[in-house]
């Protein structure tokens, strides 16, 4: 294994041995990762550079070869890339990550690169849409059959997972409804299979919810969304089993290519020491929120994994540390005097992003989920009358204010 596929964890300085405890993951989302070059600069820094040259002919011949530590070409690794991928990786507690371009390229190719014409994959039926597009629309292209399951009945899961199945995808809390799938239950019956279960952790954060201790075997983020979080950059990584990596992953990205560009990595890469703070706060104000919307009257219903009403509160409760930063909710009323009531906001923006440090509101079935039929949207919960709120780091107050004066 060459040397920037290696070092998660603290990294000492030279002559030293590291820390002689486990690290907290706060710890370790300022402090791990890090590789110094010879300056010994504070701040990690950014290569922006796509080759890697070689002393001799020999010393190429040998990196090609995998036998000494040398970055070949950004496509494959880079180092500001790799810092970013190990300090995620120490966070998650998984054995490795890599970095992509975008999220979707992330789940796309966290699939993709599993499956083959005649395998059949079984995915939880609520999720981003352009994640239902790759599923339902892409792969099928392909010769792979999928199967959506709606809800947590053992029953219907056991059933659908009776054959043989090669991923079980999973999104929990979904965009934009936050249904919650139960992670450990669908886990074990998927491994039964053989399956292998990817989860889509984005609505999460790896603050809130880390899918490899409840049974999954690969975790996807757009890290655009919490990881970022301040509206700059795209990103996305997966996290899992080295043996994931080897037999299936490394292939597919070295030679399809959705490698993270080295500058948004070294802006994320920085933005992961202020993650656990900017998501507890978020998540913090996210409850007091939907606390708030849950009892006013033109509010029909609200969707937040951290209410007692939600449906699946005793799955929220095993798995997740918060509700998250995301609520739904259905204004009680038409389109037309929610769209009102949106335009009236004074802090809060309109925007189709979420878990940014500016609160945003959208409307799901105009936007972000327009692709999906209206019989599916319909299904799901999307009606007219849903928005999907994404809390910022304002302060709760002024959130709360800002509804107050919409909604009169
Ligand atoms: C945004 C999002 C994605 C896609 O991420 P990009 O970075 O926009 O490509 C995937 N899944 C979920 C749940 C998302 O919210």
């Amino acid at each position: 294994m060459s040397k920037h596929e290696r070092p998660w964890g603290y990294q000492p300085r030279t002559g030293e041995a590291g820390p002689s405890w486990q690290l907290h993951p706060d710890t370790l989302s300022v402090r791990s990762g890090l590789s110094r070059s010879g300056f010994g600069e504070t701040s990690e820094a950014l290569y922006l550079n796509s080759g890697f040259t070689y002393t001799s002919a020999e010393e190429a011949v040998s990196s090609f070869a995998d036998e000494t530590d040398h970055f070949l070409y950004s496509r494959f690794g880079n180092p500001t890339v790799a810092m970013f991928e190990n300090r995620l990786a120490a966070i998650e507690g998984a054995e490795f990550c890599t970095a992509t371009g975008s999220g979707m390229s992330a789940m796309f190719a966290s699939v993709a690169c599993m499956v083959q014409a005649g395998d059949h994959i079984v995915a939880a039926a609520a999720m981003f849409s352009s994640c239902y597009v790759v599923l339902n629309e892409i792969l099928p292209k392909w010769g792979v059959t999928v199967e959506f399951v709606r809800g947590n009945n053992p029953e219907v899961w056991a059933k659908t997972l009776s054959k043989p199945t090669k991923v079980v995808f999973i999104e929990t809390p979904s965009n934009p409804m936050l249904e919650v799938t139960d992670l450990r239950m669908v886990s074990d019956l998927a491994h039964k299979v053989g399956a292998t279960v990817i989860v889509d952790n984005v609505m999460s954060s790896p603050v809130l919810q880390k899918p490899l201790q409840h049974g999954a075997d690969v975790v996807m983020y757009s890290a655009t969304k919490h990881i970022d979080g301040q509206g700059r950059v795209l990103g996305g990584a997966i996290l899992g089993s080295a043996e994931y990596k080897d037999k299936y992953l490394s292939q597919f990205i070295r030679h399809t290519g959705p490698s993270m560009s080295a500058f948004n990595a070294w802006v994320l890469v920085k933005s992961l020491e202020t993650l656990s703070m900017r998501v507890e706060r978020m998540n913090a104000s996210a409850q007091k929120i939907a606390e708030f919307l849950q009892i006013q009257p033109k509010i029909k219903s609200v969707n937040y994994p951290g209410l007692t009403s939600h449906p699946d509160y005793a799955i929220v409760q095993k798995q997740m540390l918060g509700g998250g930063t995301t609520i739904s909710f259905e204004y009680n009323g038409p389109a037309t005097e929610l769209f009102a009531m949106m335009n009236k906001l004074a802090v809060i923006d309109i925007s189709n992003n979420l878990a940014d440090s500016k609160s945003l509101i959208t409307h799901p079935a105009s936007t972000t989920h327009r692709r999906l039929t209206p019989e599916l949207r319909a299904e799901l919960g999307i009606t007219d009358s849903v928005v999907r709120f994404s809390v910022g780091l304002e302060h709760p107050d002024d959130l709360i204010r800002d509804f107050q004066e919409a909604l009169k």
